[in-house]
């Protein structure tokens, strides 16, 4: 390539292509690594020095990097790192622990989104025949890292797309294996080059959009959404003193009580991590800020102040968020579910009204395929069981059943509402109320049993959340219990089912004398 730009007459446009093009590869550091700083002691501090709480999350990362330090001083060639991939709601801390690790390790860090790659030219590059080919992103990290150790994460590796431009996921899958990412081949380098020092880490909201090939590859780390304690911690210990430092706040001049941020979590957030959070502590700094800079003379200098809960509105303005409390009585035909979604877990009403008709099912509320699925099973459990129930067969069979989860304008999907609409649908057709302090969550099978649900951690800060005392749950969710911090459980009486009929007889009140 040197001979042939040397040939060319200087103004020639290929000159340029081949100039940038041996640019690249000069500036490619072919083999130049940093020393890994491996010391565990100073890794841990790392780690919890950067992140309050997510203690297993942790440990499990410095197992992963005391292996890697067996294996470097065993000097086992063969040994190839695992690929980390966290897992977890946004704004749980999965981009900053990433970040702790290379810090750790004295590696350069490097982050690319994947979210909307399509093109599996991004990864691997364009030929250069192409007019303004360009390498690929992993080679152009490559070059940022300016080593061929770097930490590279791949952000949102379950919003890789694909299309007719080909399938960035197979290309990844190379770059991923360490079979085949010693010898990676860009196609605008159009030479080898081996990958294999790159640590690589994954993050992702949710597993269930990963080619099943790229999540064998990888070795998966969950984190969960965090509870208002938990929040609380994080605000005080990591997010507000940053949040001071980057808007020139003196340590001390405008501190937060407790309860404020109590009340920010509360009012002015809906999310599962801290990333709203960490934008109302943002503008809180910054309108503190300029009401002191913009009043002059003595009032400038203002004793420093504490913010309070009441402050708060003359800050970030009127509360824009209010969460779902339980009613303040026992109803006929409205449940209180549990759901689970990015943004945390949440209470979910679920109406049911009995009218006179012909045995019909409607549906309302934005319901996706599988929770119609569910409602529809949770029916054929009650109307099969009609007698033993103590329901009239025939009224059954006279009744139109409707069903509604408000909010109508959010669609809801899942299998995990399956016990709550059965429980609604039977307090419709007996007249027996709900009673309105319990709240319930399980998969329902036509014959009656309870299967587990994911996300039972945030669908019990849900449920604390919104004043339920009671929650029912599948029997094989119990494992689950250990990851829920007690400030949780403390305050819940947990009930684990095995079927419909437990729940039926824990969740429904007797029916009103004089009803039939
Ligand atoms: P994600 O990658 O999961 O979406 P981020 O890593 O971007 O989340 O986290 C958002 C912000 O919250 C960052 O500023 C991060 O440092 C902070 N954060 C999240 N979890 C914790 C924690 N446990 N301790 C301290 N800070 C945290």
């Amino acid at each position: 390539e040197i001979h042939r730009l040397a040939k060319y007459p200087p103004n020639f446009p290929e000159a340029a292509v081949s100039r940038s093009y041996l640019d690249l590869v000069f500036e490619l550091p072919w083999g130049h690594c940093s020393k890994d700083k491996l010391n565990l002691a100073a890794c841990r501090r790392q780690l919890d020095r950067d992140h309050y709480g997510l203690q297993t999350i942790k440990e499990r990362i410095l197992e992963y990097l005391a292996v890697m330090k067996r294996q470097k001083s065993m000097k086992d060639e063969t040994y190839k790192a695992p690929i980390l991939c966290l897992v977890g709601p946004p704004g749980v801390g999965k981009t900053s622990i990433a970040q702790s690790i290379a810090t750790a390790l004295g590696r350069s860090y490097i982050r690319m989104s994947l979210g909307g790659v399509k093109d599996e030219a991004e990864i691997r590059g364009h030929r250069r025949t192409y007019i303004g080919a360009m390498p690929g992103r992993i080679i152009q990290a490559i070059k940022r890292a300016g080593t061929d150790n770097p930490l590279i994460l791949m952000d949102e590796i379950d919003k890789l797309g694909s299309d007719y431009r080909g399938d960035p996921a197979s290309a990844l899958l190379e770059v991923l294996d360490p079979e085949q990412n010693r010898s990676f081949r860009d196609h605008y380098l159009e030479l080898n080059y081996d990958l294999s020092q790159v640590l690589f880490v994954t993050t992702a909201n949710t597993t269930e959009t990963i080619p099943d090939a790229l999540l064998d590859r990888m070795e998966l780390i969950e984190l969960s959404g965090y509870t208002e304690e938990e929040k609380t911690e994080i605000a005080r210990l990591h997010l507000w003193p940053k949040q001071q430092k980057l808007n020139g706040l003196a340590a001390g001049e405008l501190r937060l009580s407790k309860t404020a941020i109590h009340g920010i979590i509360e009012d002015y957030t809906r999310e599962a991590g801290v990333r709203q959070l960490e934008q109302q502590l943002a503008r809180i700094a910054r309108r503190w800020l300029l009401k002191k800079e913009e009043k002059s003379g003595p009032s400038a200098a203002a004793p420093n102040k504490l913010l309070q809960r009441r402050d708060l509105t003359r800050y970030l303005g009127k509360s824009r968020y209010h969460y779902d409390l339980v009613d303040t009585k026992d109803l006929v035909g409205l449940a209180n579910g549990l759901a689970w979604t990015v943004n945390g877990g949440d209470m979910l009403n679920i109406e049911v009204s009995a009218v006179k008709g012909s045995g019909k099912l409607q549906l309302t509320g934005q319901l996706g395929d599988v929770m119609q699925e569910s409602a529809k099973v949770a029916l054929s459990y009650v109307r099969g069981h009609a007698a033993e129930l103590g329901l009239d067969t025939s009224y059954c069979e006279k009744t139109d059943i409707h069903i509604h989860v408000p909010e109508g304008a959010i669609p809801k999907d899942g299998p995990s509402a399956g016990i709550t609409l059965a429980v609604a649908a039977l307090s419709a057709l007996s007249g027996r109320p709900v009673k309105h302090q319990v709240a319930m969550t399980g998969e329902l099978t036509i014959r009656g049993r309870v299967l587990p649900i994911g996300g039972l951690k945030e669908k019990m800060i849900a449920a604390q959340r919104a004043g339920v005392k009671t929650v029912l749950f599948p029997r094989q969710n119990e494992a689950d219990l250990d990851d829920i911090p007690a400030s949780v459980k403390d305050k819940l009486q947990l009930c684990p089912i095995n079927d419909a009929q437990e729940a039926f007889a824990l969740a429904l009140a007797a029916a009103p004398a004089g009803n039939s």
